[in-house]
């Protein structure tokens, strides 16, 4: 398989070219077309398998060809750790760096002042770890009512770092009506009633 069969934009295969990715990998290949068709989904894949491209490929296609809410949040990418927060942020620029879409990276244990800024100044894509984005939400300076798209990413890391509460809290910020990706390395009982909850209708894939 080729990532020219799975309906991407020239700007996306381009970007893909330039980092050296030649096929995608399984778990590509089963969730870029369904994400693209603005299904819920939901992802069994460790780190490790390729599943951030898996999620952040689509998710610039599908904003790219928005012109509605430019500057506002779309997409909003939920992640336990700093560390895994900065490489999906450097995932999306790598991916999108012929698109005109903004993303950006906050989390906790700096001074808020410089991520604060970089919101103001506008962003498409936001990537958080819970505790942070909470802040800001509660500061008034994240404004969700323009979400399209939600991902919980290592679900299970969340509930062994003790953040099911905040996700369960932002969940209740966020519009209804939205897509939303749900990936976990393992699904405990606790994790698939967390995703039961939030998928609707999900395509299911594993790798
Ligand atoms: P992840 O599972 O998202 O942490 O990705 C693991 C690594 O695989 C990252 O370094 C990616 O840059 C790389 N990667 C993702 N997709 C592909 C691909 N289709 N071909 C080659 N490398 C890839």
């Amino acid at each position: 398989m080729k990532f020219e069969e799975l309906g991407l934009i020239k700007p996306i295969l381009d970007a893909l070219k330039a980092q050296g990715y030649e096929q995608p990998t399984p778990i590509q290949e089963k969730a870029i077309p369904s994400i693209l068709h603005k299904k819920d989904l939901l992802g069994s894949a460790q780190t490790g398998t390729g599943k951030t491209a898996a999620f952040a490929i689509p998710i610039l296609q599908n904003l790219s060809e928005k012109e509605q809410h430019r500057n506002q949040i779309k997409a909003l990418i939920l992640t336990p750790t700093r560390e895994l927060a900065i490489q999906i942020e450097e995932n999306f620029q790598a991916y999108g760096k012929h698109l005109k879409l903004k993303s950006l990276v906050i989390f906790g244990g700096v001074k808020q002042h410089a991520q604060e800024q970089q919101v103001k100044r506008g962003v498409d894509i936001l990537i958080a770890t819970p505790g942070r984005l909470l802040d800001f939400i509660s500061q008034g300076i994240v404004k969700l009512h323009h979400l399209e798209i939600f991902v919980l990413d290592e679900a299970d890391r969340m509930l062994d770092m003790g953040f099911v509460h905040d996700v369960k809290k932002i969940l209740k910020l966020i519009p209804a009506k939205r897509q939303n990706l749900f990936f976990s390395a393992t699904m405990p009982k606790e994790i698939a009633k967390l995703a039961s909850e939030i998928l609707v209708n999900p395509v299911k894939v594993e790798v």
